[in-house]
Order: C-alpha cells, then sequence, then structure tokens
C-alpha cells in the first residue's frame, strides 16, 4: 500500500479531522519556510530578533521591518494545499486548521475564519507594545515605503510590532487552549508542512494520538514525530494533502 493509501485508510471514519499547517504549506505561494536548504534561517537566524531584543534595539527592529519588507508576504496568494483544507471543510470534514503561519492564506483560500486557530499569530496586523493599538500591516508597509525604518504608533509613540509570535514570547493562552482542545476533540490529525520541532505545537500530534486519533504526517523531510505517526507521506504538500483530501471524499 502506498503511504497516501495507508493515510486515506487511517482516515477513513474521521469526521472531525483536524490539520495542523507548517510553513511548508506556503512555500508554494512563495513564502520561504525556516529550516529548508533555502529558508529563512540560512538568511537570518530569527532568534537575533527575540522579542527582548526587539523591544531593547532600534537596529533590530530596523531589520526586522526591513524583513517583512523585502518578504512580500501581503502579495502572496493561497496554493493547492490550502484550497485542499477547504474541500475537507465543504465535506463537513474538518474540526479545525491549526496553523504556525502568520501569512493569512488559509482564510485567504476561504477558510471560516471560526475554523482556522493561528496560534503563532498573524503578520496581517501591527500592535503597539504599549497601548495596544491595532492597525495593519499594509498600512506599516506603506509608512515603511515613505521612509520610516522603525514606524511608531500614531496614538502613543510606542514600539509597533508584527501581530506574531516572536522567540521569547508566550503563546496566547486562548489560542494555545483552543489548539489543545481540537486536538484532543479531533478523530483525526494531519500534520503538514512542519518540521515538527517548534514546541510546543510539536505536542499536538501526540496530544491527538493519546486520546485515539490516527496521525497522519505529510511532509518534504522527516520529522522527529514520524514514528508516532499512523501514516507518513514524504513529498510535496501541495500535490499529497489535495490526493489525501480527494480519496476522502466518500
Ligand atoms: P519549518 O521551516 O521548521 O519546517 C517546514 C517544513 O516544511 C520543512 O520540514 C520542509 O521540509 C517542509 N516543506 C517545505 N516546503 C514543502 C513543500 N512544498 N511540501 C512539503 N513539505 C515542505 O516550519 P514550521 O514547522 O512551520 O516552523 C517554523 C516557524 O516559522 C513557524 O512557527 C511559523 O510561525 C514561522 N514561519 C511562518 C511562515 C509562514 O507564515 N508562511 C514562513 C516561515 C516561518
Amino acid at each position: 500500500m502506498e503511504p497516501i493509501e495507508r493515510a486515506a485508510a487511517a482516515l477513513a471514519e474521521a469526521r472531525r479531522i483536524v490539520v495542523l499547517t507548517g510553513a511548508g504549506v506556503s512555500t508554494d505561494s512563495g513564502i520561504p519556510d525556516f529550516r529548508s536548504p533555502t529558508g529563512l534561517w540560512t538568511r537570518y537566524d530569527p532568534r537575533k530578533l527575540a522579542y527582548p531584543r526587539y523591544v531593547r534595539d532600534p537596529a533590530v527592529r530596523r531589520l526586522a521591518w526591513q524583513l517583512r519588507r523585502e518578504l512580500h508576504l501581503l502579495d502572496a496568494r493561497p496554493n493547492e494545499a490550502h484550497a485542499a483544507c477547504v474541500r475537507l471543510a465543504e465535506r463537513g470534514r474538518l474540526a479545525g486548521v491549526v496553523t504556525q503561519n502568520i501569512d493569512g492564506l488559509h482564510t485567504d483560500a476561504g477558510l471560516d475564519p471560526a475554523l482556522v486557530c493561528e496560534v503563532h499569530g498573524t503578520a496581517r496586523y501591527v500592535v503597539c507594545l504599549a497601548c495596544g493599538d491595532r492597525t495593519t500591516m499594509a498600512s506599516a508597509i506603506a509608512r515603511l515605503d515613505g521612509g520610516e525604518e522603525d514606524p511608531a504608533c500614531r496614538r502613543c509613540g510606542g514600539i509597533l510590532k508584527a501581530d506574531t509570535v516572536s522567540f521569547g514570547q508566550n503563546l496566547p493562552p486562548a489560542v494555545w487552549a483552543r489548539a489543545v482542545a481540537l486536538a484532543e476533540g479531533c478523530d483525526g490529525f494531519v500534520a503538514a508542512g512542519s518540521s515538527l520541532v517548534v514546541y510546543p505545537v510539536a505536542e499536538l500530534p501526540l496530544v491527538a494520538r493519546e486520546r485515539g486519533a490516527p496521525v497522519v504526517i505529510i511532509n518534504r523531510e522527516p520529522t522527529p514525530l514520524d514514528t508516532a505517526a499512523d501514516a507518513v507521506c514524504h513529498g510535496e504538500v501541495g500535490t499529497l494533502l489535495p490526493t489525501l483530501v480527494d480519496a476522502l471524499r466518500a
């Protein structure tokens, strides 16, 4: 039996599937991941932009904004893997997508925002670390384009930051609680396009497994959780996830 057939067989009875998506789901949309040979990690160490440094050092903030601008995240469009999640929802078999991604592409693809749990936040918005004012990333990028290198909050002058969870920041407790509840309540779990090395998110497949849900992993490279999964499909998520979802049509 091919791995993808094994995956479909493992999920055949599942009606409350949770899909955990990582940066690999968005590489086909032109957004580099962190850990691949062409990933962002090879160009800069995101730990250098960790939260305490960002707050302390204007040079770190200038670099972070420059990278935001270079990434053109706002221009990216969803791909086949995002569309596959929408089809799973349309068939009534998706309990939710827990995503490590901050690019907003699941909802751009048409997935109901109520079904998306963005555990690492969103780069579509920026927040003021002093007064909490939340504005769009598009407005911040426009200010960068206008020559500002470290735009400050227009309301109070405080430090602005993408509304994402950086290294050194905790996950928002309510969002994390929802992700755990989804993993605990699902009857099938698919981890797609994630190296499964970033904690605590990498615990979620094991949470699902402890509750008896079959676990499927789809990724280009092996992950540390492959041995704990019921089926492992190594290859392109943009092909494998749609194939899996289409096999679950019946
Ligand atoms: P990661 O970079 O650690 O792992 C991505 C995995 O996806 C790798 O194992 C890689 O082999 C695989 N992959 C890449 N393209 C693939 C493809 N087309 N098909 C199949 N597999 C593919 O990413 P992660 O596990 O999500 O953790 C990185 C952290 O960085 C996340 O927490 C996320 O917040 C952040 N991040 C987000 C984005 C985004 O929003 N798109 C991009 C980069 C990093």
